[in-house]
């Protein structure tokens, strides 16, 4: 895949990891990372729940995570002295993806088979895949939406570029990047940045999104997911905003106060299948969601923000790709919480209906 407008500079950090900086014009990125070698932990485990027929990964080694440092000690600040080295060499950058240091997948060094189902026999598997932290911008007080359209398109070219060369690695089944933003929701630092998590297994929700696709498919004909943006932009009611390649609505069945789903109005399987005219006005609309969504109580919101993209080789002409935002919250001070009949049941229950809640995103004042 041919990067538009951005260029890639790839490093190697002292233990081996490889840190990429994406940049909008030339900049030379040969700062040394000068930390001591450390020794990196060993796969994880992951384990199969024949209840329910989801694999579970266990990492029992990132308990000991860095949890909400102070900005002196951000690890994914710029180094700006030898006081500090953090796990980004250079004094300054735009957008850069590192391989995560405590990462819950891993790549594999032999076999990456998925043991065989045999219900509760079900061997034991290893937490094969990748993690990787994305990095939207070097000021440590910004938010996604306090970025210029220009750093939104770099940070989508990024998210591209990631997900082409993840797809190449044989052991990966399906990419997912995605961003969690405030303590409500357990965000461990609050530098703007994100996940890229490429697992060697199907998601649970993904395995039901594909098998809800093939259903359709089987008895109607169509893709699903092009009926169901067909059907938001004839309802117009839950739209939330619009331009001329996007759309964003809140789903007919919302599950969260805040929902929104922002998906090409021409479909795609994923992230390098975007045009460029599409990449280009992707910034405009991801921002104004985001503002949005801050301004229905004016403070800023605890989200989840995850793109879903086709699985690498597999349902391809099936699922497309849209980008899903959540909030728990549900009014200041007041969170949602997934308590007994989400949690224990998995059936959601919600409080407001997603055309009032639509409504509300629309009547904010830019
Ligand atoms: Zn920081």
């Amino acid at each position: 895949m041919e990067l538009r407008g951005v260029i890639r500079t790839d490093r190697e950090m002292s233990d081996g990891r490889t840190i990429r900086y994406y940049d909008s014009k030339v900049t030379e990125r040969n700062a040394v990372d000068k930390r001591p070698k450390e020794e990196q932990p060993g796969i994880g485990e992951l384990r199969f729940d024949p209840l329910v027929n989801e694999w579970i990964a266990i990492s029992a080694h990132r308990q000991n995570r860095i949890f909400l440092p102070p900005k002196e000690l951000c690890p994914l600040c710029p180094t700006t002295s030898d006081e500090l080295l953090t796990e980004i060499p250079e004094t300054d950058y735009e957008v850069v993806v590192f391989d995560n240091k405590s990462p819950s997948l891993r790549p594999p060094l032999g076999d990456n088979a998925l043991p065989d189902y045999a219900g509760p026999e079900t061997d034991e598997g290893k937490a094969i895949g990748k993690c990787e932290v994305i990095v939207f911008n070097s000021d440590h007080g910004q938010s996604f939406c306090d970025l210029s359209e220009t750093q939104v398109r770099t940070l989508l070219e990024a998210w591209r570029d990631r997900t082409y060369e993840l797809s190449k690695e044989p052991f990966i089944r399906h990419i997912a990047p995605f961003e969690n933003r405030g303590e409500e929701i357990g965000v461990t630092l609050h530098h703007p940045h994100g996940q890229i998590y490429a697992y060697s297994y199907l998601p649970p929700r993904v395995e039901k999104m594909l098998a809800a696709a093939k259903r359709y498919k089987h008895e109607f004909g169509r893709v699903l997911f092009d009926e169901i943006v067909k059907r938001e932009i004839a309802d117009k009611v839950r739209i939330v905003c619009q331009n001329e390649h996007w759309i964003a609505y809140v789903p007919y069945a919302a599950r969260y106060p805040y929902e929104i789903h922002v998906a090409p109005i021409a479909p795609v399987a994923d992230l390098t299948e975007l045009t460029s005219e599409q990449c280009d006005s992707y910034p405009k609309i991801a921002l104004e969601v985001m503002k949005r969504l801050d301004g229905v109580y004016g403070v800023p919101m605890a989200y989840i923000a995850a793109w879903h993209q086709a699985p690498v080789r597999e349902g391809r002409d099936l699922l497309r790709l849209h980008w899903q935002i959540t909030s728990v919250r549900r009014a200041p001070g007041k969170l949602k919480y997934l308590a007994g009949s989400e949690s224990a049941m998995g059936a959601f229950i919600m409080d407001v209906t997603p055309e009032q809640s639509a409504a509300q995103l629309r009547e904010v004042k830019l």
